[in-house]
C-alpha cells in the first residue's frame, strides 16, 4: 500500500508552499490562506478558559502524584517498574495517533461544540502547519490536559486511600498511568516542537535526535497532502508498523464500507477554499 509521502514533499512545513491539486495557484498553505484566517478566528474566550482550567488542575494533579510515586519508590518490582513506562509511552503513542487520524479522518468544524472546539485546531494545523509555533503554552496543551484529568484524579484518590500493603503491590500499574498521562499531556507539545525549527533548547533536539520524541523529519511525512499516514505524534514509535500493516487504510475502508462517509472530504474542503 503506497500510502507513504515522500520526502520532497516534506517543504508543506515552510509557509506559502503551494497546495497540490486543486486550488493551485490561488490557495496557499500558511497564515494567509482563507481557510486558516477563518479557522483562526473561531478561537473563542470560552475555549481559552476551559484551556486555562485544564491546564492548572492536570499539572497540579501531576505534581502531587508524581511526589507520591517518589516518596513510596522501591526496587521491589523493577522490572515490572520499566515495563510499565514502556507499555504506558506506547499507549499515550497509540492513542495520539488514533484521536489524530478521527479527527483528520472523520466529522466536520460545523458539528455542534466539538466541531469549533476540537476539530477545528486539526484542520488549522494542515493549510497552516506553523500556527502551532505561534500558540502559547495554554493553547498548545490545554485539550491534552483535559484528556489526563480523570485517571490523574482517580490515581490522586488512590494514593489518599489505599493502604501501605496496596500501595505496594499497585506501584508498577501506577508507573504504567504516569507515564501514560505524561505522554499523552506533552503529546501536543512534543508536536509544536516537531514543527520549530529555530531557537529549540538541545536537551529537545537531543530526545528528538534519539527518537525519545517524535522527531522533525519524521513528523513531515504525516505533512504530505493528502494527510493519510504517520498519525502517532508522541514518539512516532508505532507508525511505521501501523503503515506497515496497513491499519489507518484497512480502518477507513471498513468505516466507509459500514457508513458511507468519504475519509478526509472535511479535511479537503478547507485545504481548498479560496475565500
Ligand atoms: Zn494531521
Ligand atoms: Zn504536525
Amino acid at each position: 500500500m503506497a500510502r507513504m509521502g515522500n520526502e520532497n514533499g516534506c517543504g508543506q512545513d515552510l509557509q506559502s508552499t503551494e497546495l497540490n491539486g486543486a486550488g493551485r495557484g490561488t490557495a496557499r498553505w500558511g497564515p494567509q490562506h482563507a481557510g486558516a484566517l477563518e479557522l483562526a478566528n473561531l478561537y473563542s474566550p470560552g475555549k481559552r478558559c476551559q484551556e486555562w482550567i485544564s491546564v492548572v488542575l492536570c499539572f497540579s494533579l501531576m505534581a502531587f502524584n508524581f511526589c507520591h510515586l517518589l516518596v513510596n519508590f522501591h526496587l521491589g518490582h523493577m522490572w515490572y517498574i520499566l515495563l510499565g513506562i514502556v507499555a504506558g509511552i506506547l499507549t499515550a503513542d497509540f492513542a495520539s495517533g488514533l484521536v489524530h487520524w478521527g479527527a483528520d479522518t472523520w466529522g466536520s468544524v460545523e458539528l455542534p461544540i466539538v466541531g469549533k472546539a476540537f476539530i477545528r485546531p486539526f484542520r488549522e494545523h494542515h493549510i497552516d502547519p506553523t500556527a502551532i509555533t505561534r500558540h502559547d503554552f495554554i493553547e498548545t496543551n490545554g485539550d491534552n490536559c483535559m484528556l489526563t484529568l480523570v485517571p490523574l484524579a482517580h490515581m490522586a484518590f488512590n494514593f489518599l486511600t489505599l493502604s501501605p500493603a496496596e500501595h505496594y503491590h499497585n506501584y508498577p500499574w501506577h508507573c504504567y498511568v504516569m507515564a501514560l498521562a505524561i505522554f499523552v499531556t506533552l503529546t501536543n507539545q512534543i508536536h509544536k516542537w516537531s514543527h520549530t525549527y529555530f531557537g529549540l533548547p538541545g536537551w529537545v533536539v537531543f530526545l528528538q535526535n534519539c527518537h525519545i520524541i517524535l522527531p522533525r523529519k519524521h513528523h513531515r511525512i504525516h505533512h504530505v497532502s493528502p494527510h493519510e499516514t504517520y498519525f502517532c505524534i508522541t514518539t512516532g514509535w508505532l507508525n511505521y508498523p501501523l503503515e506497515k500493516l496497513g491499519f489507518w487504510s484497512r480502518l477507513e475502508d471498513l468505516i466507509q464500507s459500514l457508513t458511507g462517509e468519504k475519509p478526509r472530504s472535511d479535511d479537503l474542503k478547507w485545504a481548498h477554499k479560496t475565500k
